[in-house]
C-alpha cells in the first residue's frame, strides 16, 4: 500500500520522540489560572480521543466539520482530530454572526457544528435546519460537551489513511466582493506548503514559536502551527493577542508570526527592545502589506530585519523574502521570492506576460494550488487559466532581479477618465507626507469620470494634517489623475481581523460623494 498521505500523520512525524517534553505552554495574561503546559503526549492522546469521537460517530466520508469557537489548545486539538479522522476540517471566523453563520453552514452543509457554549441555541437551530447531524460546543476553558463525549474514548488512533488529493480543510474566503467561496485544499496541499515553508525558514532543534494568531485562517492554523508541529517546536500559545505578553515572552521563544497590525502594536510598548529579542532568531509578517516605516522601525528597534510573505486562503503560502542573507537581503515593500515549486507571472489583461518591472494580473501555479471552490465549479474553472495557473486576483510586479512586490487587490484598481490608478502608489505618498500615518485609497463612482480617486487618511498622533494641503501636495508630486479628488482624515482605518483594511466599506461610506 501507498504511504498514508494524511497530513496528520506527517505532522506527528513531526513530534520529538521524547512525548514527554512540553509541547504547548500558555501564555494568556488574563487567565486567572497558572499557565498550562501540554506535552507532546497530550496532544497525541487528546487528539485520538477526539478522533475516536469523530470516527464513531460513523459519517460519510468527505463530510465537513465545521468550527466556530474561540482559539484554545483544545481547538487547535480538535482541528488536528479532524485530519486525523480524515474528516474536512472547516474553520469560521470568530466575528461571523448569524447571517453567516446561516449562509457557510447552508453552503457547506456539515455533518458536525462545534460551536461556543453561549451560542449553542442559535447555532444549533441553524445547523440541525440544514442538516447537520451533531452539534457539539467548546469553550475557551476546557468546557463544553466535546471534550465530555471525547473523554469517553480510547486514547488510542490509527489514523485515517487519506491520498495527497484528498480533502483536509476548506477556507471560506473573506468575500468582500460577493459571497464567499470555500476554497478547498488537500492533504497534499497543506502538507507540501508546510514542508517548503520548514526548510526556508530554517526551522531548526530548539525553535520555539509564540502563536499569538487567530486559527481560523491560513495564517495561524496553518502556517503557524503546522510550522511548530512538523519541526516539533515548542509553541508559547495566547488565545488573543496581547503586546505586553508577547514582548515578556520573547526571551524564551525564536520565531514569531504576526500580520502587519501586530508589529505596530508591538511597537507601540517601550518593552520591545534589542535585549527583549536577544533570542529571536525570526520574525515573519504576512496577510496584509506591510508598511516599509513599520519595517525600518522595528528594524531599528529590535535589531531585527522583519521577513515578509505572501498568500492567501486559495494557495497557503507563495512567496517569501529570503531568511538565508545568502539568497538575498529581504526588501521591504517587497514579499520576495516563489517558493521553491511556486510559480508566479504577472500577465496584462490579454493574458500576455507583463516585463519585468511591470505592473500585472498575478496568476501561480505548484503544489500548493487549492483543488478549487466547494460546490462552484463554474467560479473555479473562470479562475484557472487554460493552461491551469490560478488567477490571484492581485496586481503586482517582479523586478529584475525577482522580488515580488504586491501593488492591490485587482478589485481595488481605480479606473478613472480611462487611466488606471494603483492604490498602493497614492498611499505610499500620502504615507510620506508630514503627519500622515497611514492612509486608504479607494475609487468611488464619479459622473465624468466613471470612478474618482478618494483617500481616507489617519493622522499620527499629534499632528491634525489638512486634507487640502494634502490634496495640493499630491498635485505637487503625481500625475493629475491619480490625485485624490477628496481626502478623509479619520481616526482609523476598518480592519478585519487578520489587519486588512476593508476598503469594501470605505466605497460603501462613500460611494455617494459625486453621484447622490
Ligand atoms: P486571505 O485569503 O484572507 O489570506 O487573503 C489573501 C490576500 O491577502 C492576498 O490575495 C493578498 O491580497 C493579501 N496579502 C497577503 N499577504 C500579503 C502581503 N504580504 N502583502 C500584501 N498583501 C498580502
Amino acid at each position: 500500500m501507498n504511504q498514508n498521505a494524511n497530513l496528520f500523520s506527517a505532522l506527528r512525524a513531526g513530534f520529538p520522540a521524547d512525548l514527554d517534553r512540553v509541547a504547548i505552554e500558555t501564555a494568556d495574561a488574563n487567565v486567572d489560572t497558572a499557565s498550562l503546559h501540554y506535552t507532546w503526549r497530550d496532544l497525541d492522546r487528546g487528539t485520538a480521543m477526539l478522533a475516536n469521537l469523530l470516527a464513531s460517530l460513523d459519517l460519510p466520508a468527505g463530510s465537513r466539520v465545521a468550527v466556530q469557537t474561540e482559539k484554545s489548545v483544545e481547538a487547535l486539538m480538535f482541528y488536528l482530530a479532524v485530519l486525523r479522522a480524515g474528516l474536512v476540517y472547516l474553520p469560521l471566523n470568530t466575528a461571523y454572526q448569524r447571517d453567516e453563520i446561516g449562509y457557510f453552514i447552508g453552503n457547506a452543509e456539515p455533518a458536525v457544528v462545534v460551536c461556543s457554549p453561549k451560542h449553542f441555541g442559535w447555532v444549533s437551530r441553524i445547523a440541525f435546519a440544514a442538516g447537520t447531524t451533531h452539534v457539539f460546543t467548546l469553550g475557551d476553558d476546557r468546557s463544553g460537551s466535546l471534550l465530555q463525549r471525547a473523554a469517553v474514548h480510547s486514547d488510542v488512533h490509527a489514523p485515517a489513511v487519506r491520498g495527497a488529493d484528498d480533502l483536509a480543510a476548506i477556507l471560506y474566503t473573506s468575500g468582500t466582493t460577493g459571497r464567499s467561496k470555500g476554497a478547498m485544499l488537500s492533504h497534499g496541499n497543506l502538507l507540501s506548503n508546510a514542508q517548503v515553508l520548514k526548510t526556508y525558514w530554517g526551522w531548526r532543534p530548539g525553535d520555539v514559536l509564540i502563536h499569538a494568531l487567530p486559527i481560523f485562517h491560513v495564517h495561524g492554523l496553518f502556517v503557524a502551527s503546522h510550522g511548530a508541529l512538523l519541526n516539533g517546536s515548542k509553541m508559547i500559545w495566547l488565545n488573543k493577542f496581547e503586546p505586553k505578553t508577547v514582548i515578556a515572552k520573547l526571551p524564551e521563544a525564536t520565531v514569531f508570526m504576526g500580520v502587519p497590525t501586530l508589529y505596530v502594536r508591538l511597537l507601540a510598548e517601550p518593552g520591545l527592545t534589542r535585549a527583549a529579542c536577544a533570542t529571536m532568531r525570526l520574525f515573519i509578517s504576512g496577510s496584509a502589506p506591510l508598511l516599509i516605516e513599520t519595517f525600518n522601525l522595528f528594524r531599528e528597534r529590535s535589531g531585527h530585519t522583519i521577513l515578509e510573505r505572501y498568500g492567501m486562503s486559495e494557495t497557503a503560502m507563495l512567496t517569501s523574502n529570503p531568511y538565508d542573507a545568502s539568497a538575498g537581503e529581504r526588501r521591504g515593500g517587497t514579499v520576495g521570492f516563489p517558493l521553491p515549486g511556486v510559480g508566479v507571472r504577472v500577465v496584462d489583461d490579454g493574458g500576455a506576460p507583463c516585463p519585468s518591472g511591470e505592473i500585472g494580473n498575478m496568476q501561480v501555479t505548484g503544489p500548493n494550488v487549492f483543488q478549487g471552490y466547494w460546490r462552484m465549479p463554474e467560479k473555479t474553472a473562470e479562475e484557472f487559466t487554460a493552461d491551469g495557473w490560478f488567477k490571484t486576483g492581485d496586481v503586482g510586479q517582479i523586478d529584475a532581479r525577482g522580488y515580488v512586490t504586491i501593488v492591490g487587490r485587482s478589485k481595488d484598481l481605480i479606473i478613472s477618465g480611462g487611466f488606471n490608478v494603483y492604490p498602493a502608489e497614492i498611499e505610499g505618498t500620502l504615507n510620506d507626507m508630514a503627519g500622515v500615518s497611514e492612509s486608504a485609497v479607494i475609487g468611488v463612482p464619479h459622473p465624468d469620470f466613471g470612478e474618482a480617486v478618494v483617500a481616507v487618511v489617519v493622522a499620527r498622533p499629534g499632528s491634525s494634517p489638512d486634507a487640502n494641503a494634502l490634496i495640493a501636495e499630491l498635485k505637487a508630486r503625481l500625475a493629475n489623475f491619480k490625485v485624490a479628488k477628496r481626502v478623509f482624515v479619520v481616526g482609523d482605518l476598518p480592519r478585519n481581523a487578520m489587519g486588512k483594511v476593508q476598503k469594501n466599506l470605505l466605497r460603501e461610506a462613500h460611494k455617494g460623494l459625486f453621484t447622490a
